[in-house]
């Protein structure tokens, strides 16, 4: 058996241009996930917005890269959980590209500790950014959508919402429980959100990736022993990329899902099939 490496064996695909003309906003979009799914929404003909808080250079990167795609690209700097900051974004998201058609609302963080130690900074900053910040662009979200309704010629939908959970939103996480709550909570509010907009033709959606290679769990990946303990834990045998989330992403934006509504779609090699039964139980 080979040894196993940190290198993974995710295909290199391309991405279907299932998005033309379609305006998006990605929070947290100059790292990680964020920065591969507004990356494909670009490559699928969407103008996007990159939204970031830290790291201006990051940014205009992933801006750089969007506008070689042929499309609009422009960065816009805001805290998530900043709720003037964020209806500042999308005001300045609709001047300068008329509306709103996807939002991803992927921006996150970890504030790990055990739990008698857990400050209430810690809960606070992870609640406020990974549930509140969800909360707050989506209903900006929401109130651009239901005001333009359905554009034929651009989508059967009025919008599309993808909130961007975790596995553990059903599995349990010691010594995050900060980070697992957010998460079960994003499953309420994205199913709760779903059922109460459906009707004005407005899809909201969840993807729950398993291990990314991204900054957030470097730890998790970065030399062979971690590696190898992580597969322990991924039935499929290799980490996650960026890219398999994004494709993800720009189906669930498109109309090749239109018939999906409040669906939690788990992008994770496995990982919710308690592999630990695998060979025993
Ligand atoms: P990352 O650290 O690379 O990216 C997170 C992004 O969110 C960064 O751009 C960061 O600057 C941004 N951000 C943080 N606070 C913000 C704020 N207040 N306002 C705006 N942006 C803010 O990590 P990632 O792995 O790409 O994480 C993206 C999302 O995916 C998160 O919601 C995370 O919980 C989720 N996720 C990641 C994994 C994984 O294995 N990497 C697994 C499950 C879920």
């Amino acid at each position: 058996m080979t040894e196993p490496s940190t290198n993974s064996t995710a295909p290199k695909l391309a991405v279907p241009r299932l998005l033309t003309g379609q305006k998006a906003i990605v929070t947290g979009a100059n790292s990680g996930i964020g920065r591969g799914v507004a990356l494909a929404l670009g490559e699928a003909g969407a103008d996007v917005v990159v939204n970031y808080v830290v790291d201006d250079a990051a940014a205009q990167a992933v801006v750089d890269q969007l506008q070689a795609f042929g499309v609009k690209a422009m960065k816009i700097k805001a805290d998530v959980s900043d709720e003037d900051q964020v209806v500042a974004m999308f005001k300045q998201m609709i001047e300068a590209f008329g509306t709103v058609d996807i939002l991803v609302a992927n921006a996150g963080l970890q504030r790990d500790s055990a739990f008698k130690d857990m400050t209430l900074a810690q809960w606070n900053k992870v609640i406020g950014v990974n549930l509140t910040g969800q909360f707050l662009c989506a209903r900006e979200a929401v109130r651009e959508f239901s005001r333009r309704g359905v554009v034929p010629s651009i989508s059967c939908a009025a919008g599309k919402i993808i909130c961007m959970s975790s596995v553990h939103q059903e599995i349990p996480w010691a010594g995050h429980a900060n980070y697992a709550s957010s998460k079960g909570g994003i499953k309420q509010l994205m199913e709760s959100l779903a059922q109460e907009v459906a009707p004005l033709k407005i899809r909201v959606n969840a993807i729950a990736p398993g291990a990314i290679r991204t900054p957030i769990n470097t730890s998790a990946w970065s030399t062979p022993e971690a590696y190898k303990a992580l597969m322990t834990l991924v039935p499929y045998g290799r980490i996650g990329e960026p890219e398999d989330i994004a494709r993800a992403a720009v189906w669930l934006a498109s109309d090749q899902s239109d018939y999906v509504v409040g669906t939690t779609l788990f992008v994770d090699g496995g990982m919710t099939l308690y592999p630990g039964f695998a060979t025993g139980g």
